[in-house]
């Protein structure tokens, strides 16, 4: 090409020798429509789950449809054979049985179905100055301050006396009531201002707001928070000491929806890490004859450090993993050893308007593919995995083999912060796991976004993964 001829010998050694993440769309513009169809089912999965209690029944619910089975420990299994098991309702395992011996090795991708959110105390309602308000603990690593004068939903469960467990949700039907933390007017927030961002909300002053009218009996103290417990009675039969027995989750009321005029990014609250969960579910529901058989986690606790449980720093996944070894007749031990894993999570995209907190050569970007994180941590890698060499080669080999737009990321500048995920719990049972998800921006804030172009290049990095 008459082009080429007139680069220079420099500018040819510079494109044989450097290397620079492209943009998907300027690369590769047939997927933006390919990624804007593979996000409406996303969307949906969004709205469909915003605790993790609702993921795991919308997995089951899609599981089941592409003839995923309870898995029954002891039963003979067959290559192409798929089954799942729940984790007490708040994490989920599905496995596609591979051709290979379970010894050879398995692919694990495992991302987290919890969210940062505002739990209910357990004695959670109150009346002041004639205002019914419920009392919050929040739930993992939020900005307080962001969290006023948002429409909440309320989602849970409550386990009553005779052992019925109810299902709650208001705030998400068109035509439901939301719920709402007041703030201060600027005109009288002057001191107000004074506080430190972290302290722009309190803990203790994150109350939302459930009711106003009071219940007409002159002889009753707190008439609105009668109000109040008498219409939760009337629809779901709750009376005050039930919420002993319940968890109830104040989440943002908000829909997912198109962000720009392109509508190249999803908005919504939750992606962090719903973005994965979705992903790695679509992947393993399509890979029909792997390999290797896959065990795709979406699991629970991540956002308090994976406790608990339902989280990955409990035991659940070395059981089902030893159920799976005992059907084979093979060592779980060498089932780990030689198992490949990835812990899919977000991870921080380059914010322009904040680019201080970034080490540009090293930030992941929105519109560049899923972005491989060798290490999270903070400090000097404190708490991190930090994936071997080899680790990174194989996961790099298997989404190149499938041309997918991938980039390297880490978690913002040195010493700028930091944070973890669930690849130190894989690694404990020494697997090979390495940090594979997609750039968020606003991460942890109500309304979080992604691009388009992302996730679906995840969904592709995670069906690469399980074809190798
Ligand atoms: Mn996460
Ligand atoms: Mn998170």
């Amino acid at each position: 090409m008459a082009e080429e001829k007139e680069k220079s010998e420099g500018k040819l050694l510079e494109e044989k020798l450097f290397w620079k993440f492209p943009h998907i769309g300027k690369m590769a513009p047939e997927q933006i429509e390919e990624a804007a169809d593979f996000c409406e089912g996303y969307k949906v999965f969004l709205n469909e789950g915003k605790t993790e209690r609702e993921c795991v029944l919308t997995a089951v619910r899609m599981l089941e449809k592409a003839g995923y089975r309870p898995f029954e420990r002891g039963k003979q299994y067959q290559p192409g054979d798929k089954v799942y098991q729940v984790n007490r309702h708040k994490s989920i395992l599905a496995t596609t049985f591979g051709q290979e011996p379970l010894d050879k090795g398995v692919r694990i991708n495992g991302a987290h179905i919890d969210s940062p959110r505002l739990d209910l105390k357990p004695c959670p309602l109150y009346e002041k100055n004639e205002i019914a308000f419920f009392k919050t603990h929040y739930y993992g690593g939020i900005r307080k301050y962001q969290w006023g004068t948002v429409p909440l939903a309320l989602h849970g469960v409550a386990v009553k006396k005779d052992g019925t467990t109810i299902s709650l949700c208001i705030g998400e039907e068109p035509g439901d009531p939301v719920f709402c933390i007041s703030d201060l007017l600027p005109h009288l927030a002057a001191k107000q201002n004074e506080r430190k961002l972290a302290e722009g909300l309190k803990g203790e002053e994150l109350n939302i707001i459930v009711g106003s009218l009071p219940f007409q009996d002159e002889a009753v103290k707190e008439p609105v928070k009668l109000m109040t417990m008498k219409l939760l009675y009337e629809k779901y039969g709750l009376t005050e000491a039930d919420f002993f027995r319940a968890e109830i989750e104040m989440v943002p009321a908000q829909k997912a929806v198109d962000v720009g005029l392109d509508r190249s990014m999803v908005g919504a609250y939750g992606q962090d890490d719903r973005v994965c969960a979705y992903t790695a579910l679509m992947a393993e529901l399509e890979t029909l004859h792997p390999k290797y058989t896959t065990v795709t986690i979406l699991t629970d606790k991540e956002e308090i450090g994976s406790e608990g449980n339902t989280g990955m720093n409990s035991a659940y996944l070395k059981h089902y993993m030893e159920d799976l070894a005992e059907i084979s007749g093979v060592s779980v031990r060498d089932v780990f050893r030689n198992g490949l894993c990835l812990s899919s999570d977000v991870n921080a995209a380059f914010d322009p308007t904040f680019s201080e907190v970034f080490e540009a050569n090293n930030a992941s970007y929105v519109n560049k593919g899923c972005v491989l994180t060798k290490y999270t941590g903070a400090r000097g890698k404190s708490g991190a995995n930090d994936a071997s060499a080899e680790t990174m080669a194989r996961v790099i080999a298997a989404m190149e083999g499938d041309h997918v737009y991938w980039q390297a990321g880490e978690l913002g500048a040195v010493d700028q912060g930091g944070g973890g995920t669930i690849a130190k719990y894989v690694a404990q049972l020494d697997v090979d796991v390495v940090d594979l998800g997609v750039p968020v921006l606003s991460m942890h804030a109500p309304f979080e976004m992604v691009s388009k172009l992302d996730v679906y290049n995840t969904y592709k990095a995670f069906k690469a993964f399980y074809k190798i």
